[in-house]
């Protein structure tokens, strides 16, 4: 079976060394392994405010924080996304507001956004789904108008592109996470871009209890308690190799996706979906719309081609109960499914996944 979805991990004689290394160094906590892979990341997408992290979780989380979302608060979010980009926002209190999709993206749509501002919407928060970038000419004059904060949830994106730059340079908040199915993995862990050093040292001492830990730690006052969110030198090891092989890596999920795009172009019963304007796609899944899409996923996987939606729309849950309707969601869900595109794929692979679907379903 073609997998959806495969963990990426270094050969072992580079990896295994270096984590040896690591794990008897007596050093495994956070120490100079999370500073080089924080430097190594800000280096490679541009942004200096760098905070790793143990998960994208927390990366969702400190950026509500340092919002200061809270209780009584409204944030506005997406249901077609990973449940975390929502708990997040109810473990501050506040109360998630679903905007609509764009039907032809899957993507949170600019225009429901307007419509659900309210004088209590605290932060815009956006998903970009599977790789693909939100409408952020649109969304940021939204976000500029209203005076509203913008956070990405890059957990799927990492080197996608807005205006040329990578995501992560843009808003002001960005979170990436190194779960183990995401681009790169650092088995757990996570990475959150501020655009400012306010926000940059207010988000390192939220990680690590409030301690700031360029004071002595007998000097220290901790003025705002935190968390326990730091990453630790063992993950950060790991992630370190990861970063050797993650543009070639990447490159591979793009090319895969371009090649999709081409060859999948005019094929009864599939629509593609198209990319806004300025943004570049990293494909961490490759979506598009089917009619039958049962049929579909059967003939995939009777050829061995694993074919699947991944998500389930997050108002769903009970924990997120609103009375927003989503109808352009409801299409959607319906039609959506991903294909494999990601660095696991041979050229062997990709004339297999083409000539299976242009048989029809
Ligand atoms: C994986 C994921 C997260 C959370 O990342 P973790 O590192 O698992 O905490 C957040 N949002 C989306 C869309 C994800 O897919």
């Amino acid at each position: 079976m073609i997998p959806l979805i495969k963990s990426y991990i270094p050969p072992p004689e580079v990896l295994m060394p270096q984590l040896q290394a690591i794990l008897y160094s007596g050093y495994i906590a956070q120490g100079e392994k999370v500073s080089e892979f924080e430097s190594k990341l800000s280096n490679l997408i541009g942004n200096p405010f760098c905070v790793s992290l143990n998960s994208g979780t927390a990366a969702l989380h400190l950026a509500l924080l340092l919002i200061g979302v809270g209780n009584g608060d409204e944030v506005i979010s997406t249901a077609l996304t990973a449940e975390p980009t929502n708990t997040t926002i109810a473990l501050t209190g506040a109360k998630v507001v679903f905007a609509d999709i764009d039907y032809s993206t899957g993507l949170i749509s600019p225009d429901s956004i307007e419509s659900r501002i309210t004088s209590r919407t605290k932060a815009i928060m956006l998903v970009h789904y599977a790789g693909m970038v939100c409408d952020m000419n649109s969304i940021n004059a939204i976000s500029e108008k209203n005076k509203i904060p913008v956070i990405e949830d890059a957990a799927h994106a990492l080197l996608s592109k807005y205006k040329g730059k990578y995501i992560g340079c843009n808003s002001a908040f960005t979170c990436f996470s190194f779960q183990a199915i995401k681009h790169i993995t650092t088995v757990d862990g996570g990475a959150l871009f501020v655009r400012n050093e306010e926000d940059y040292s207010r988000a390192k001492k939220l990680r690590w209890f409030g301690i700031d830990k360029a004071v002595p730690r007998m000097a220290n006052n901790i003025t705002e308690a935190g968390y326990k969110y730091h990453m630790n030198n063992v993950n950060a090891t790991i992630g370190l190799v990861q970063l050797d092989y993650l543009a070639e890596n990447v490159l591979k999920y793009i090319e895969n996706g371009h090649y999709f795009d081409d060859h999948l172009q005019d094929v009864g019963g599939v629509t593609l979906i198209p990319y806004y304007e300025d943004t570049e796609p990293s494909y961490w899944l490759y979506t598009i719309k089917v009619q039958n899409r049962d049929a579909f996923i059967s003939l995939l996987a009777d050829n061995g081609i694993n074919a699947s939606p991944l998500h389930l729309r997050n108002d769903n849950h009970s924990v997120f109960a609103s009375d927003q309707t989503l109808p352009a969601l409801d299409k959607f869900y319906e039609e959506y499914v991903h294909i494999p595109c990601g660095w696991w794929l041979t050229d062997a692979d990709k004339l297999k996944i083409i000539s299976v679907i242009k048989k029809g379903w």
